[in-house]
């Protein structure tokens, strides 16, 4: 039977609940258990799906197709274990569970009430498909106290009831706060929201305390006091350089011995830090470095691109660089400036995105990128938008565009479903692919002698997408012609799924997000060659 591990936040968001679950599963893992992660977020919406990234961040796209919360990402890339659709849960898609049950008359005229009914649903979630796993590590969003996270935490108290205690282990992450003026180390912060932890049931069983600096001996013996908890189970985090560290630093506080303990659970095999401090030594001690710079829309906010920040870090990792990440605000970004902005940087990458703002910086950069011959890896809009550039300036159609933003011109990008009822039947009739998202893990075929078979050294690779527009294949013949080459296809050869330039020392398109699938104990190829390109550049 699985072991349910729940952490919980308390005093102030933000202090890498995800990272410290993370971490905890990859210690397991690495000791020979099998983990799955789980995150409940209280938020109202049925997923992060309509989120803006300005206020949530990135969305995480998973294999199975969910868009979900950006732990997701740390998950994977620390665990290594592939998130499914069902290891993301919302207080939106509970409610609208039971609700739709309820219209059914599902619960035999009973009133349907918070608890029993959402808790329940929100047990089931817990539970669902995990017997085959050693630990479910389970995050609630949020921090205690908040009211939208209530249920959820009545929910997780029922639940170590259900299973009973010696099966369940609270964690609960705070901030123990150093205060300059007072040269002084807080614990009070802690001790209140261990407080209000235990107002509605719930004691923990380990507290990590995220702080500036080491905790004193005498101060964790008071949290150890006035909260409860067995000193040895008094965990600090202290802000690491760089985030591959957390996984060491958390085993220097035995946190996975301490789990193990808890559990009376014999560890299979010691923790392999090795892949950690390899990566740890990389990042902090490389002094050679690329600039890349990222041309969006949301590069105000560091989360809003987080999974394409880690990617090129692997892929700096992998090549023993650094990588300098310049952001430019697309809509800021004026076509007069594009020369002066881009002359010292090594590579130019265009993210996913949506919408018409920014697109005609974004458009005149890539023309930059592909005359000047720069490294440039166009991202799903990003793609979209290298089709456009080249169908303007080398097919010489001045009205190239995309059905997403402009309602007249050639819509050489558009829904499938528009083409159809022009009466071009060019593409099939797969009418789910037309209005709606083409989300999760598709397949695509390369072109033999093709630069991106070369870099994934594979025919058939999966990936995962988030996109509604195509590029119509009717054009490939023209692209082709002018040196454009459509090197990946769907494997109905319908869907455009990579463009490369002929010409050019390194351009690729793709209309999928390889960043999701980077992991930093194993780059991936895209980002790696990319990078490799960067370094060669200059
Ligand atoms: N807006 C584009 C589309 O829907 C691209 C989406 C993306 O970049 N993820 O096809």
């Amino acid at each position: 039977m699985a072991r349910y591990i729940f952490v919980t936040g308390g005093v102030v968001s933000s202090l890498g609940k995800g990272l410290s679950s993370a971490s905890l599963a990859y210690l397991l893992q690495s000791r020979g258990f099998k983990v799955r992660l789980r995150k409940l977020d209280p938020y109202l919406n049925v997923d992060p799906g309509t989120m803006s990234p300005f206020q949530h961040g990135e969305v995480f796209v998973t294999d199975d197709g969910a868009e979900t919360d950006l732990d997701l990402g740390h998950y994977e890339r620390f665990s290594g274990v592939t998130a499914k659709k069902t290891d993301n849960i919302t207080t939106g898609k509970i409610y609208s569970d039971v609700l739709r049950k309820e219209r059914k008359g599902q619960y035999l005229g009973k009133t349907v009430q918070v608890i029993p009914h959402i808790t329940d649903r929100i047990k089931e979630f817990i539970k669902h498909d995990t017997s085959k796993e050693d630990f479910v590590i389970c995050e609630i969003g949020g921090i205690v106290g908040d009211i939208e996270s209530l249920p959820f935490v009545e929910a997780i108290r029922q639940f170590s009831n259900d299973i009973g205690k010696t099966n369940a282990l609270f964690i609960h992450l705070t901030l123990v706060p150093y205060l300059k003026a007072s040269d002084e180390i807080k614990t009070k912060p802690t001790q209140h929201s261990v407080k209000e932890l235990r107002s509605i049931g719930i004691q923990p069983d380990i507290i990590i305390c995220r702080s500036e600096r080491p905790i004193p001996l005498n101060h964790r013996k008071k949290i150890s006091l006035f909260c409860n908890v067995d000193i040895k189970n008094v965990i600090e985090t202290v802000d690491v350089k760089t985030i591959y560290e957390a996984p060491i630093s958390f085993a220097k506080e035995k946190l996975d011995v301490q789990v193990l303990n808890y559990f009376k659970i014999k560890s299979k095999k010691s923790n392999n830090l090795t892949p950690w401090k390899k990566i740890t030594k990389i990042t902090l001690n490389t002094k050679r470095h690329v600039n890349i710079a990222i041309i969006g829309k949301y590069v105000e906010l560091k989360d809003a691109y987080k999974s394409l920040d880690e990617a090129l870090t692997h892929g700096g990792i992998s090549n023993n660089l650094k990588v300098n990440l310049i952001r430019i605000d697309s809509e800021k970004l004026k076509v007069s400036e594009i020369k002066n902005k881009l002359k010292n940087v090594s590579g130019i990458l265009i993210p996913g995105g949506f919408g018409k703002r920014g697109t005609e910086g974004k458009i005149e950069a890539i023309r930059y990128a592909r005359t000047n011959k720069i490294p440039f890896l166009g991202i799903c809009y990003g793609m979209q938008m290298a089709i456009i550039e080249f169908a303007r300036n080398q097919l010489k159609i001045k009205k190239a565009t995309s059905s997403e933003f402009d309602k007249s011109g050639v819509h050489i990008i558009g829904l499938m479903h528009e083409w159809e009822k022009s009466g071009r039947k060019v593409k099939g009739t797969d009418k789910d692919l037309g209005g709606t998202m083409r989300l999760g893990s598709y397949d695509a075929i390369l072109k033999d002698k093709s630069k991106i078979r070369d870099i994934y050294k594979s025919r058939l690779i999966k990936e995962r997408h988030r996109h509604r527009y195509e590029v119509d294949i009717s054009y490939k013949e023209k692209f082709e012609k002018k040196g454009l080459i459509f090197s990946g296809l769907s494997p109905d050869h319908k869907l455009p799924e990579i463009i490369e330039l002929k010409n050019h020392p390194w351009f690729i398109g793709v209309q999928f997000h390889p960043e999701f699938k980077s992991r930093p104990l194993n780059p991936h190829p895209l980002f790696s060659s990319f990078i490799k390109a960067a370094k060669n550049h200059r």
